[in-house]
């Protein structure tokens, strides 16, 4: 991609004329809870079917005014996608793989049939809005500031139709680690009675139908002790995801698995992508295949399955320790190579260590 440089500017900044005062400020950055506090300022650009992309700005955090009729209320019309900006230790300011990110909320955007945002658009978006906003970036292991941007159909027409009125937004929250328990292991409920997509539906956009069908399964499961959801295929056999993660399988052999996700019902993660990479740098078997939730059940129970780890920007790296339903109960204890994964992936993201692929990206 184009230098921050090189975009910076795209979403000209109105200063905030209210902006955090010092006590606010520093109550936020102490408490760095996940997704609760929020930035000065905000970046936004609307589209409209006559005339295509037109105003971008940068401009103070605050309310939306939307029409009630706007398509977003009604049937959902809407993407968005996560990504993080990492403060390393000289005081610099990165994002890691923001391409990968915009081609996926293009991806998207597509399927919910909304305008594509051109992939530098993307990253200038973040660019502008991290340096309008450098102050909240945390410093502080498994801290960032957590961008969020989003797309949504703002058109007042209450048919059933892609919306002719667009906007764009991305906001940020200066966060702290997602899970309370930090790298302790989480226990998983699998879930068999719901599911979060099927065959030809949205499963590998990021829409927020996806995750609010995941809701109900999330509340039932956590009414039984359990910290996150796993999701099987629509006939009951293989693996999906998590509800906000992908999931890795390690074996007895040291060989890896992951679910496929060419079967369009899985989140294409960018974490997933990147250790998969990684681990094929270090000569790991890694595969992307079916993963039977029979064969994982009995592999745990015996052994021969050795780990087991779920992964997204959120989250990051979280080993799972035990997996249950109705009739199994099997756990296992966090091993090596999750350990591993998770000191390899900071490090590149904390500029700690090289970055052989080029994925980090300087703000
Ligand atoms: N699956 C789902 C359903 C998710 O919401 C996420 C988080 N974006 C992931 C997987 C992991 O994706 P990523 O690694 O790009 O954050």
């Amino acid at each position: 991609p184009a230098s921050a440089d090189e975009l910076a500017g795209r979403f000209p900044l109105t200063p905030n004329p209210h902006p955090a005062d010092d006590d606010e400020y520093a109550r936020i950055m102490r408490e760095l809870r996940f997704g609760m506090d929020f930035t000065d300022h905000m970046v936004h650009a609307h589209w409209s079917a006559q005339t295509g992309w037109g105003q971008r700005e940068t401009r103070a955090y605050g309310p939306l005014t939307l029409s009630p009729a706007a398509t977003i209320f009604h049937y959902g019309q809407e993407c968005f996608e996560g990504i993080k900006a990492y403060r390393h230790a000289d005081g610099s300011i990165w994002t890691f793989r923001p391409g990968y990110n915009a081609a996926r909320f293009a991806a998207s955007a597509r399927r919910l049939c909304l305008p594509e945002l051109e992939p530098g658009d993307f990253e200038a978006a973040l660019v502008d809005l991290v340096r309008a906003d450098a102050r909240w970036v945390p410093t502080g292991e498994g801290s960032s500031l957590y961008l969020r941007p989003f797309m949504i159909g703002t058109e007042p027409h209450l048919g059933v139709h892609p919306a002719a009125e667009v906007d764009f937004y991305c906001i940020a929250s200066p966060s702290g680690p997602y899970f309370a328990t930090g790298f302790d292991a989480v226990s998983i409920g699998l879930v068999r009675d719901y599911h979060r997509a099927g065959p030809g539906g949205t499963g590998a956009a990021k829409t927020g139908g996806n995750y609010a069908a995941s809701l109900l399964p999330q509340q039932l499961a956590a009414e039984q002790g359990f910290s996150q959801v796993c999701f099987l295929d629509v006939t009951g056999t293989y693996l999906e995801e998590l509800g906000g993660m992908n999931l890795f399988v390690v074996g007895a052999d040291g060989s890896v698995r992951t679910p496929r996700v060419d079967t369009g019902t899985v989140l294409e993660g960018g974490t997933r992508h990147a250790l998969i990479q990684l681990m094929k740098d270090e000569g790991i078997d890694v595969a992307e295949c079916d993963i039977a939730l029979t064969e994982l059940v009995q592999g745990m129970a015996s052994g021969e399955v050795r780990e087991l780890f779920a992964c997204g920007t959120a989250a990051v790296i979280t080993p799972i320790g035990r997996l249950a339903c109705e009739d199994f109960d099997v756990s296992v204890p966090t091993g090596e190579l999750t350990r591993h994964l998770y000191d390899r992936l900071t490090g590149i993201q904390l500029g700690r260590e090289d970055d052989p692929h080029g994925w980090m990206y300087k703000i």
